[in-house]
């Protein structure tokens, strides 16, 4: 269980999917602003929060999927 940062109620965890993005437009050159080239990228992302009821909030978000630390239990031996 996970209290709430803010408030102390404990909080749901649940996990959302999302699988479309909008690259944003980005100043790849100081004072330039250029449009990105790529349209809009499918792909897949589960994300798992921490929500409270109380404050409606969410208090904690992280990525499930894909797992950026791929790595982690191979080096539990
Ligand atoms: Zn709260």
């Amino acid at each position: 269980m996970v209290k709430c940062k803010k408030c102390g109620h404990r909080t749901v965890l649940a996990t959302g999917y999302a699988n479309s993005f909008n690259p944003d437009e980005e100043p790849y050159e100081n004072g330039m602003i250029e449009d990105p080239e790529q349209e809009e990228i499918c792909t897949e992302v589960i994300v798992g929060i921490h929500y409270c009821e109380k404050c409606d909030e969410v208090s904690d978000a992280w990525i499930e999927s894909p797992h950026q630390d791929g790595n982690k239990t191979a080096k539990f031996e």
